[in-house]
């Protein structure tokens, strides 16, 4: 059965109109409900982190917002526009690929494996979509990106093939890659699960360089509870597809109230 689209908004509007919306999301396979009438907010500016057990739906709130596939119920929306809808006289309606080819250009995304073209050097990794997908000129997408590889600190790095590169090197390529499409909504999905103990730290310290000096909003899936605490303005507890917890890294970290939170806090902690 159809849902009743009259209940949601066509645009968000107002003075705190949040980055990222679910509303009343929904995402099933089969009969495995994974996402059950979800709400979450991100609001512009704010770093939040998701967490949870293994199968509790955490990547799957990334993976909706990076389009991959429909949600079976509710609305998201990306800067006050639907993302998964789009209006038709008057009325929302499942978005045509034209308008989910035009919304995920505002929604960067890092994976824990990080995918990068290994034909191309690193700043050539950078520039493929702004060239492709935004249309700038080789000459800007380059200077965008070189700037990037900069500030992840891979200057000496850029003329390099991935293979070449350690895998903490990469990610952060992927970062810069991602970076250089100038996303409103960052995505960051374990992305230090696959890498080597001592360069984690050189990936985490650059997304807190993005969280302390660029004012990004960003969604974080992790297993770090430390880095989560350390960086979060606020962190998601997920349960069954819902998120069965949420506060500040103190209130969630330091006195949580729900006790399958407590039970998974003291299980990884
Ligand atoms: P988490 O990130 O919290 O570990 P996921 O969001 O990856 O969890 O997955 C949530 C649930 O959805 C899991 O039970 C998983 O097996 C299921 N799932 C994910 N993708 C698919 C798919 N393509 N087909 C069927 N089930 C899936």
């Amino acid at each position: 059965m159809s849902e009743d689209m009259s209940a949601y908004p066509l645009r968000l509007e107002g003075d705190d109109v949040p980055m990222v919306r679910f509303m009343n999301v929904t995402k099933s396979y089969g009969a495995l409900v994974v996402l059950d009438s979800l709400d979450l907010d991100v609001a512009a500016g704010e770093m939040v982190s998701v967490i949870g057990p293994s199968g509790s739906g955490k990547t799957t709130v990334l993976r909706m917002l990076m389009t991959l596939e429909t949600i079976n119920g509710g609305v998201i929306y990306v800067d006050g526009q639907p993302l998964t809808h789009m209006e038709k006289n008057g009325v929302l309606v499942p978005a045509s690929e034209k308008h989910l080819r035009k919304m995920r250009a505002d929604i960067g995304m890092c994976f824990q494996h990080f995918n990068l073209f290994p034909h191309m050097t690193a700043v050539e990794n950078c520039m493929e979509a702004p060239v492709h997908v935004l249309g700038l000129s080789k000459k800007e997408a380059r200077e965008r990106s070189l700037e990037l590889l900069q500030m992840v600190g891979l200057e000496d790095k850029v003329d390099q093939h991935p293979s070449r590169l350690s895998g903490g090197q990469q990610q952060r390529v992927a970062i810069a890659r991602a970076l250089a499409m100038r996303p409103k909504v960052m995505l960051f999905d374990e992305v230090t699960s696959a890498l080597d103990p001592e360069v984690i730290g050189e990936v985490t310290n650059v997304i807190r360089e993005l969280v302390d000096k660029h004012n990004l909003t960003m969604l974080m899936v992790t297993h770090q509870m430390g880095f989560a605490k350390e960086i979060s303005d606020r962190v998601c507890f997920f349960f069954g597809g819902k998120i069965e917890e949420q506060g500040s890294p103190d209130e969630l970290f330091g006195n949580p109230q729900k006790e399958r939170t407590q039970q998974f806090l003291s299980a990884v902690m």
